[in-house]
């Protein structure tokens, strides 16, 4: 069954499909497959994990935190895909954007949360692409070129990122 609503005065449709009584699905592609659990411990407390290839990246642009902390990271391909990892809040947070990046650079720090679970030490990191050879005036960020797998492990406060080779 096939359920649609087309009413031009509502501001949300809705849509939704209900397999048919009495039959029994035939295909395994009916089955509920849940996403593998990461092996690894988890970094923090409700972290969830978003991952990306960094090979291919022809842009990115990373989200900010009102501390110019990275939030997110949305990263394009040379063949036009797309993939968000962290937190990609649109429009809302400011957005640096690296075209044709060669290296991205990752400074881990943490934080005091005085918000929620105050004097906790929260986990956080900046992010920054190059396209060329580079030193950090600042001692503490890791270069790495592109390749590989970004991790981004993310909550509403605490992000932590590793570059899987
Ligand atoms: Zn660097």
């Amino acid at each position: 069954m096939l359920v649609f609503d087309k009413t031009e005065l509502n501001l949300i449709s809705y849509f939704a499909a209900y397999p048919r009584g009495g039959e029994k699905p035939s295909s395994s592609c009916l089955e509920a497959h849940p996403f593998d659990r990461p092996q690894r411990p988890f970094p923090f407390h409700e972290a969830i994990l978003s991952s990306a290839p960094l090979e291919g990246v022809v842009r990115a642009r990373t989200f900010l935190r009102q501390d110019g902390l990275c939030r997110a990271i949305l990263l394009e391909y040379s063949n036009g895909a797309r993939r968000a990892i962290g937190d990609c809040r649109v429009g809302i947070d400011p957005v640096e954007i690296w075209n044709m990046p060669k290296h991205v650079c990752i400074f881990k720090t943490t934080t005091i949360d005085d918000l929620v679970h105050r004097g906790a030490i929260l986990q956080v990191a900046k992010v920054r692409f190059s396209e060329r050879e580079h030193q950090h005036t600042e001692s503490g960020w890791t270069c790495h070129a592109m390749g590989g797998t970004f991790e981004f492990w993310f909550s509403h406060n605490q992000s932590c990122i590793t570059i899987l080779s």
